[in-house]
């Protein structure tokens, strides 16, 4: 018997080389994951899932582990699980010695035991020349329960604590706990896109929801001053950035003051000033896409979430560049968007106070407008528009990130 732990995946639609891709990329991620927690676990491929190998690791240690990997995108669930070669065992022999598995099932219901809680076995065959059905097999099984543990009341629709027994002609998997990941796809397997980060809860959700595609996501934040390369690791847009690493791996954040855009904008009082500045950061945004090759920008836009977040505000915005805008977030609503905000542990971070963005937002924003007429106020009152946009692009800092660990922070024009 040895311990491993079993990772399924999810999107079983996929075919073909799609899905080769997927599992290459998914163990690669899952590896990345594994080292950068101090491990030096292998990760093997076999048949329709994956397999890291703990070895001798206490199971406190594997358990941890567990935890921290069910949040790599393209999972569907994990487990530390007990794991019997099929060819050491012999499961599929006219008599099997069974056991080894009603040894550890004992020992895993004597561990779980909880006074008025339910329980239910989870048996699955799936090689079918494997000599006892699954149906038997679980009264079996649920005989050495009720004989060797406390465990009495079985529920098999909603257990408190299920025992999963998994035959496959590889060997059998005995675990207690699935830790449910999130589905999704593997990061790295569907191309670059861009995020637009600001203080809230919105765009960090939004990222990690592009994430959760397969999108290999790097951010972009537009403040209001500008910052010692000292103290922006303190900084809480930093944090949170770093922390969408943990589960993202290498993130890159680029950090723009947008001093220049504000000063001349205020010369003027315009009543726009909140979808000329959307259109700014856009301008800005797709000019770091060019150079970091990312397809799309994306933002934590919610339809009517708040009064300027409207249709119309939305086409003014998209007609500033050519590169698509992808807006993850526009039919959710708040307790949704917070939920994920939660388990990516960032709802604290969050909803801590933040003044150095937007501080050039109007009261009342402007809940209409048209392109061709930002468009005519851009021309007339902005006429430096390009000398901007240089002179906010070179004030550029870069961060970057690797599953929680900083890389680097430096000034690009260096
Ligand atoms: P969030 O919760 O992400 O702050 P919000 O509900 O406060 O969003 P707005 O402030 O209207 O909404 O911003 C809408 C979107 O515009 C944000 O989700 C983000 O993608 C982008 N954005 C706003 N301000 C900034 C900024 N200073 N830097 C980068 N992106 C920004
Ligand atoms: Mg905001």
């Amino acid at each position: 018997m040895k311990y491993r732990i079993i990772v399924h995946y999810a999107e079983l639609a996929l075919k073909g080389k799609n899905r080769k891709d997927f599992v290459k990329r998914l163990r690669k991620n899952i590896r990345r994951k594994v080292v950068s927690l101090g491990h030096d676990w292998e990760v093997k491929s076999i048949h329709d899932r994956l397999f890291v190998e703990v070895g001798t690791a206490p199971a406190e240690v594997a358990e941890q582990a567990v935890e921290s990997l069910s949040g790599i995108p393209g999972i569907a669930w994990l487990s530390h699980v007990h794991w019997f070669d099929e060819q050491k065992y012999r499961f599929l022999r006219a008599q099997p010695d069974m056991q080894p598995i009603h040894d550890i099932i004992s020992e895993l219901a004597q561990k779980t035991y909880q006074p008025g809680k339910t329980f239910a076995l989870d048996v699955k065959r799936s090689d079918k020349n494997f000599r006892i059905n699954s149906n038997d097999l679980t009264i079996q099984l649920a005989q050495t329960i009720a004989d060797n543990s406390n465990w009495r009341d079985v529920d098999i629709n909603h257990a408190d604590q299920y025992f999963y027994v998994n035959i496959s002609s590889r060997g059998t998997a005995v675990h207690t706990n699935k830790i449910h990941g999130t589905g999704g796809l593997p990061v790295s397997s569907t191309g670059r896109v861009l995020t637009l980060l600001s203080g809230g809860f919105d765009s960090p959700v939004a990222a990690w929801l592009m994430a959760n595609r397969g999108c290999n996501v790097d951010f972009i934040h537009f403040s209001a001053s500008h910052h010692n390369l000292k103290d922006l690791e303190a900084y809480k847009i930093t944090r949170i950035v770093r922390q969408l690493s943990t589960v993202l791996g290498r993130t890159r954040l680029y950090v723009v003051p947008y001093t220049h855009f504000d000063m001349a904008l205020m010369e003027h009082g315009l009543a726009y000033d909140l979808i000329l500045f959307r259109r700014f950061m856009a301008r800005v945004a797709d000019a770091v896409m060019q150079r970091i090759e990312a397809k799309a920008l994306v933002t934590g836009d919610n339809l009517g979430q708040v009064a300027s977040q409207t249709l119309e505000n939305i086409d003014s915005m998209n007609r500033a560049i050519q590169t698509p805008i992808l807006r993850p977030l526009i039919t959710y609503n708040k307790e949704q968007i917070i939920e994920h905000s939660n388990r990516l542990g960032l709802f604290d971070m969050c909803c801590e106070p933040y003044k150095d963005c937007c501080a050039l937002i109007s009261k009342n924003p402007r809940t209409k407008s048209k392109a061709s007429l930002l468009e005519k106020l851009e021309e007339n009152h902005l006429p430096d528009y390009d000398e901007i946009m240089n002179d906010t692009l070179a004030e550029m800092t870069e961060v970057v990130y690797n599953f929680g660990e900083l890389e680097h922070i430096k000034a690009t024009n260096e």
